[in-house]
């Protein structure tokens, strides 16, 4: 609270005192305390600090965007508020999400704040004790959905495209899953979109698989993937782990054997009794008699990789932790739920139960963790190492479409900033401090690829692309009150 006010009062200084210290000021405006914030965001309410949009307001979506005072805006962060990191559906209080998200684009990859706009699309919300709060901002029914609310999301696209151009970035953050991949599907080739849970999520947990092999001194196809979860982070890091094994010249059926979900209803497999196997799901599913326990799947997979993402708090258990100790020298764990209270397990328990080998690494932060004399620092796989440095590479270049390759490059970029000494400590990427600098050799990676793949819309080409990137970037200080002086003055 005290900071969203520092931003009314004076926007610069609340981001350079975000990026002047982003290991204690990202947990704030990110996972976990974005978090708390969205479920009292009705209780705290101040000022809108984002648009929202009513299903009510079909047919006039056009006309509300226009009523945002900047006409500049090159990036929109949106949700409709139905899955808010791991917390479930909260309606119209999931706009601390948007506007979390774009600060940490101006903080941390150097986007003019003016040119970024979070929006809420409110229509309605399933979540009854929200409905009951009589202090609720958002619209006080259960939300609506099929061709309506369709019609309705369509209209928005097409709305802002009218308003701030095609190359305005949109970017989806915590959709329902049914929604999350549906509406991807639907406007990746069309419009310059993204969705962060799905691709931003598995762009940085690749990149945390990919330096994970240094430390196990394996290459990707040695290794056998267990995700517990089969939702949007899981099918999207499933996805992303897929085509980087294609990519290594394994054909489709190889890189599928190596992958293997777990959902709601047991191991992810053809013909499975108790069945609720989407298309996206499905894709994944193995010829195998059903399993239904976590515990009985990685005792039948032998995994050398698990990988949470199902926002049940405590999944790994002790037992699961120690079975794969005992399947590996080095078990690769990363408990990727948020916010904190959801996390498959703690720092804590993952280096305890497994003998201090884990190479962990999880969605919210932990503190360091000191076992048997040894200093852990496991890093977090968090999505704003890669979020914001693709939003300053499609906004730079004005890309017009943002395919999959864009999300594995991001990936192996980060991959190879993580330095020997980062890897040593236990942490899979760069110190937050460093996330900067990430944003940037991310951004100059897409951009160049964007260039050769007539992706960019920007002419000419620059010569320079990191001092064109640079060049671009929101200063966080002060402009000086003195003007520049130059030689002729100085002769007089
Ligand atoms: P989602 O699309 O709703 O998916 C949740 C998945 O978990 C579904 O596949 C669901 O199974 C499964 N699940 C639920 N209960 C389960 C249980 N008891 N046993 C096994 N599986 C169960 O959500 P999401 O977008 O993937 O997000 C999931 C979590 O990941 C959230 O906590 C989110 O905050 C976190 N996340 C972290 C990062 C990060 O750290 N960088 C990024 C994105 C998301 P069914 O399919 O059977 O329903
Ligand atoms: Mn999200």
């Amino acid at each position: 609270m005290y900071l969203s006010s520092l931003a009314e009062r004076n926007e610069r200084l609340f981001y350079k005192v975000l990026a002047s210290d982003i290991s204690n000021m990202m947990p704030l405006v990110y996972t976990p305390t974005v978090g708390l914030a969205c479920q009292k965001f009705s209780l705290i309410f101040q000022n809108p600090k984002g648009l929202y949009i009513t299903i009510r307001d079909k047919g006039h979506v056009y006309d509300v965007l226009k009523n945002w005072p900047e006409t500049d805006i090159r990036a929109i962060v949106v949700t409709d508020g139905e899955r808010i990191l791991g917390l479930g559906d909260l309606g119209a209080n999931g706009m601390g999400i948007p506007v979390g998200k774009l600060s940490l684009y101006t903080a941390l990859a150097g986007v003019k704040p003016h040119q970024c706009l979070p929006i809420t699309l409110d229509v309605g919300t399933n979540t009854q004790s929200i409905l009951d709060d009589p202090l609720y901002i958002g619209l006080r029914h259960k939300r609506i959905t099929g061709q309506e609310y369709d019609a309705f999301i369509d209209e928005f696209m097409q709305a802002v495209v009218r308003r701030f151009g095609r190359n305005c970035l949109i970017q989806f953050e915590d959709f329902g899953n049914s929604n999350a991949f549906r509406l991807l599907d639907k406007y990746r080739d069309n419009y310059c979109t993204f969705n962060d849970d799905i691709q931003g999520t598995a762009s940085v947990a690749v990149a945390g698989i990919l330096a994970s092999l240094r430390l196990t001194e394996t290459t990707l196809m040695e290794n056998k993937i267990l995700f517990f979860g089969a939702g949007e982070a899981a099918l999207g890091i499933a996805n992303l782990c897929k085509i980087a094994m294609i990519r290594l010249g394994l054909t489709d059926k190889e890189a599928l054997d190596r992958i293997w979900l777990v959902d709601s209803r047991g191991l992810i497999v053809k013909n499975r009794p108790s069945g609720g196997l989407s298309e996206h799901k499905l894709h994944f599913a193995h010829q195998h008699e059903p399993v239904d326990t976590l515990l009985d799947a990685v005792k039948t997979v032998k995994p050398t990789m698990l990988i949470g993402a199902a926002a049940v708090g405590g999944a790994f258990t002790p037992e699961i932790l120690q079975l794969m100790a005992e399947l590996n020298e080095r078990p690769v764990i990363f408990a990727l739920s948020n916010p904190t209270s959801k996390a498959e397990c703690t720092a804590e328990q993952a280096y305890q139960n497994t003998d201090g080998r884990v190479i962990f690494s999880s969605g919210s932060p932990f503190a360091p963790v000191t076992y048997k004399g040894k200093t852990f620092y496991p890093g977090q796989g968090n999505n704003s190492y890669i979020f914001p440095g693709v939003g300053l590479a499609v906004i730079a270049a004005g890309i017009k479409t943002i395919p999959e390759e864009i999300f594995l490059m991001a990936a192996q970029e980060l991959s190879l900033m993580s330095q020997e000494e980062d890897l040593a400590k236990g942490s899979l990427y760069p110190p937050l401090e460093k996330i900067t600098e990430c944003s940037i050799g991310i951004a100059v990676a897409i951009v160049k690829y964007a260039y050769d793949e007539g992706l960019a819309t920007v002419f000419p080409k620059p010569e320079n692309i990191c001092e064109f990137i640079k060049s671009q970037m929101y200063n966080v200080n002060y402009s000086p009150a003195v003007p520049e002086v130059y030689s002729w003055c100085n002769k007089l």
